[in-house]
């Protein structure tokens, strides 16, 4: 078995943990442990802000051409290094490989790219003598130093939506990925800094509350990019809020996917399988409250389960699996507590427990009956679990759709196109698909509302979210 190290890299230097807490890394297909770790001590993550604070001096007078080429040649070294980063993903976040090598890797390259060449318009500025005698200008600049901290899920997709943005616009990085999934992250940023000057880019590792509480709360820290819980968000933004420090918050979801009478079930399906149990269904817009018309329910439901019977749970590492592990035991045993806290009259049509085989495996799920006030539709279970619900008209299936406290995407089916339109309108969610699922992309801006929390990360928008505007008023006396 192949076992990895864990190290910070702090102004170009690679450096061991030196906190007391020793981390352990498993392959959650197997349960083994692959790596493990000292935490950042309070003085490293110093160290790292120090660093990164004293490298935004020159990074932010870098022309966005000359820092768009120095992540150009960060994305070639990723793609030279392809196969390497892609297997760190799949071995530590329990991804199948396949899925990995055709979906995530590519985008996550792609996505570099996008962002490295966006930086360069993101400067767009204007001026004009809106004020007498006074030419005006607006200068959009970089924040200073940003603190990025990131989920489990999507580990380097995660870690890049927001390195690739930050150092575009001219800020300077401190990242702290999850604990769980140090590896592709890591991996990176050392690769990076073949290109970057020293401390434009760093990397800290260690838990959430000790690790990326420090980071967060750091005074050094001009802005805090978070990817992950609800609970957490809410903890950094309060600590924010003391300090009145600028965030973007990418939390949780529980998307629903409504399937009015005229969908186009041939098309739907499909989506519908993947909208549910891609990533294992531990995917922030994981399609996982399905809100159907009576008269399709009994079909929905047949084919639905057919085809997520399909989806065999499998060791990520087979190029033929669809269906990977859970990330961890202790995450499982929370999916399993969900399902099996359903009310009577829960009907379990396939699944609800897990496949006797090593590794944090759960079985496709799918539930009928549940209600609008169910803890498996009010909260989000983040694993292979969908339910199904039924609504009498189409503006009950708008309320209930709305009807949680998340906000980051939704999705409808119908080939009538005023109700499409009508639902674009009515869906209060940061990303609303008509007729398709996960369209997604670098240029697409995404980020809920609510308790799916705020700011965008992806395009334009998302570049934004890393600058600042200063007016600057020459007089021409
Ligand atoms: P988590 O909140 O437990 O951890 C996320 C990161 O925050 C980790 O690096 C963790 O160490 C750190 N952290 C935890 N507590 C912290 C604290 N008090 N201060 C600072 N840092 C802290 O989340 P998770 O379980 O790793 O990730 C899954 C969650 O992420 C799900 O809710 C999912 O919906 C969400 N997510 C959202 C998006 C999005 O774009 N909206 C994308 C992916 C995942």
């Amino acid at each position: 078995m192949t076992t990895y190290t864990v190290s910070n890299l702090i102004h170009g230097d690679l450096s061991p943990g030196d906190g007391d807490a020793e981390l352990e890394v498993l392959n959650p297909s197997l349960g083994e442990t692959i790596a493990s770790f000292k935490e950042a001590t309070g003085a490293q993550v110093d160290d790292a802000v120090r660093s990164a604070r004293e490298a935004a001096a020159s990074w932010s007078r870098a022309t966005p051409g000359a820092r768009a080429d120095a992540l150009h040649a960060v994305a070639q070294l990723a793609a030279e290094h392809f196969d390497e980063l892609a297997e760190l993903e799949s071995v530590d976040a329990g991804k199948p490989i396949t899925a990995v090598r055709d979906i995530e890797l590519p985008g996550i390259i792609g996505g570099l790219r996008f962002f490295a060449g966006a930086g360069r318009s993101s400067t767009a500025l204007s001026a004009g003598e809106y004020v007498a005698d006074n030419t005006v200008m607006v200068r959009r600049e970089p924040v200073g130093v940003v603190g990025a901290i990131t989920p489990w899920n999507f580990p380097l997709q995660q870690a890049v939506w927001k390195i690739g943005p930050a150092l575009a616009t001219g800020n300077t990085v401190v990242i702290k990925p999850a604990e769980m999934t140090p590896l592709s992250t890591a991996r990176f940023v050392e690769l990076a800094n073949e290109v970057l000057p020293p401390g434009v880019l760093n990397i800290v590792h260690g838990r959430g509350p000790s690790v990326g509480a420090a980071l967060a709360g750091h005074a050094g820290i001009d802005l805090v990019s978070f990817t992950g819980s609800t609970r957490a968000g809410k903890a950094i933004a309060a600590k924010a809020g003391e300090d009145l420090k600028r965030v973007v918050l990418e939390l949780g979801g529980n998307a629903p996917v409504i399937v009015f009478d005229d969908a186009d079930l041939d098309v739907l399906i499909p989506k519908l399988v993947v909208a549910t149990l891609f990533n294992a269904g531990q995917e922030c817009m994981s399609g996982n409250r399905i809100l159907v018309d009576p008269r399709l329910h009994d079909e929905l439901v047949d084919r639905l389960a057919k085809g997520m019977a399909e989806w065999v749970p499998g060791d990520a590492a087979d190029p033929a699996t669809q269906l990977g592990p859970l990330i961890s035991e202790a995450h499982r045993a929370q999916v399993q507590a969900a399902v099996d806290g359903r009310r009577d009259g829960t009907e379990v049509v396939i699944g609800g427990d897990a496949p006797d085989r090593p590794g944090y495996y759960f079985n496709p799920t799918l539930l009928t009956g549940v209600a609008q006030d169910d803890d498996l539709v009010q909260r989000e279970v983040f694993g292979p679990v969908a339910t199904v619900q039924t609504f009498s008209s189409e503006e009950e299936a708008f309320a209930m759709a709305n009807d949680t406290a998340y906000g980051l995407a939704g999705s409808a089916w119908t080939q009538d196109s005023g109700r499409a339109m009508r639902a674009g309108r009515a869906l209060n969610f940061g990303s609303v698909w008509i007729n398709d699922y996960f369209v997604l992309g670098p240029e697409v801006p995404q980020g809920g509302f609510g308790a799916s929390g705020h700011g965008k990360e992806g395009g334009l928008p998302g570049l934004d979210e890393l600058t600042r505007l200063k007016q600057v008023s020459v007089s021409l006396r």
